[in-house]
């Protein structure tokens, strides 16, 4: 098991049941897979790598196939109008979502009370 924090992610690592040689993972208290094959170590170094790209290619807004919001660290972002995290500073988001629904990503989350935009 191991609980620790990365870049502001909280993560936790913990044993998959009735699964030998599999773990259980979780970042910002989300649940990123009920049975990932490897062991505590291997999975805390996938994260790393993961947040380290995340961060490295500008953030929240920046990452079209993790445009949730626990992919981030807690108050680095905001939510645009389809529920994305952005940055703060007038932020967008070019995940395939806010690409379809445009009305619903304009900059820093300025529309964040628009839900249900379809
Ligand atoms: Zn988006």
């Amino acid at each position: 098991m191991i609980r620790t924090t990365y870049r502001g992610r909280a993560l936790k690592i913990l044993a998959a049941r009735g699964k030998p040689r599999h773990v259980r993972t979780f970042i910002n208290g989300q649940v990123i897979s009920h049975a990932w094959q490897g062991d505590d170590a291997q999975a805390l170094d996938w994260f790393r790598q993961i947040i380290d790209k995340l961060d490295a290619s500008g953030g929240p807004g920046h990452n079209p196939y993790y445009a949730q919001a626990h992919w981030y660290a807690p108050g680095t972002y905001v939510l645009n109008g389809n529920g994305c995290p952005v940055t703060p500073d007038g932020g967008t988001c070019i995940c395939s979502g806010c690409l379809r629904r445009p009305e619903g990503n304009l900059p820093g989350g300025s529309l964040n009370d628009v839900t249900g935009v379809r």
